[in-house]
């Protein structure tokens, strides 16, 4: 049984960072809507508690730009193409809080004018602070980086509390869970672990800027219902990785 949710958030401030292949559902790619529906409601739980919400979107389930360029790509084409694609899941998500009545908006560091506003630190920081849903997409804007490392960016740019790592896994393990039986799973682990035992949290360069920032991050199953207001809460869900 889950323990109790008591009525403090110990994280008012926010950063939730979703892969495309999340937002692919069972399938993986394209868009699936009923995980649209799924991250609306969980967004407004947190939003009901006052807690500031942005949100970086990855964009895998339709581009990453290594895949191209194994087969002769140019890799800084195939990265616009990928920081694209962020743009586009940025825009569904967006558009599905703001059906469920949040008031969200895409904030781009990939250009596309007219569908999205240039993202710019100030503007994404007075709208949280009014109660709306910062939609980060387009990365870093720089290609050879990852939506991680976007996320931990910016997650140090908008002083959040923590990052919101969603995955399919209910957090941090010593080894792949899905091939080793035996696999043992972190309810804490330190950036300095991670980062020597290469263990698949983010990548390298997204967890020594999480460490710079003494950022914590804390990796979740986004299957589970109600998983991110319960980490916002203070409950032991997932792993957490930080200092120590
Ligand atoms: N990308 C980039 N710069 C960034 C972030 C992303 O060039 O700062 C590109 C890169 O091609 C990457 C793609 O966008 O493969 C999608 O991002 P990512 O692979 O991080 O998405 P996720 O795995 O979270 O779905």
């Amino acid at each position: 049984m889950r323990a109790k949710i008591s009525s403090d958030p110990i994280h008012k401030r926010l950063l939730l960072k979703l892969s495309g292949e999340a937002l692919g559902g069972d399938a993986g790619f394209g868009i699936d809507p009923s995980v649209l529906h799924f991250l609306a409601n969980e967004i407004t739980a947190l939003n009901n508690c006052d807690i500031e919400v942005a949100v970086v979107l990855g964009g895998g389930n339709i581009f990453r730009g290594e895949a191209l360029s194994k087969d002769g790509m140019d890799r800084v084409t195939g990265d616009r193409m990928g920081m694209l694609a962020t743009v586009i899941n940025g825009l569904a998500l967006t558009d599905a809080l703001n059906r469920s009545g949040l008031r969200a908006q895409v904030f781009s560091a990939a250009g596309v004018d007219g569908a999205v506003t240039r993202y710019n630190r100030d503007d994404a920081d007075v709208l949280m602070k009014a109660g709306g849903i910062a939609v980060l997409a387009g990365g870093t804007g720089n290609p050879f980086f990852t939506t991680d490392t976007a996320a931990c960016l910016r997650g140090a740019e908008l002083n959040v509390d923590a990052v919101l790592k969603a995955t399919n896994v209910d957090g941090v393990y010593d080894s792949d869970p899905k091939t080793n039986p035996n696999a043992v799973r972190f309810d804490r682990v330190s950036y300095d672990e991670v980062l020597a035992r290469e263990l698949r949290v983010m990548d390298l360069t997204a967890i020594v800027l999480a460490k710079e920032h003494s950022l914590p991050v804390v990796v979740f199953d986004m299957s589970q219902a109600g998983a991110m207001l319960e980490i916002a809460m203070g409950q032991p869900v997932g792993t957490s990785v930080g200092t120590s």
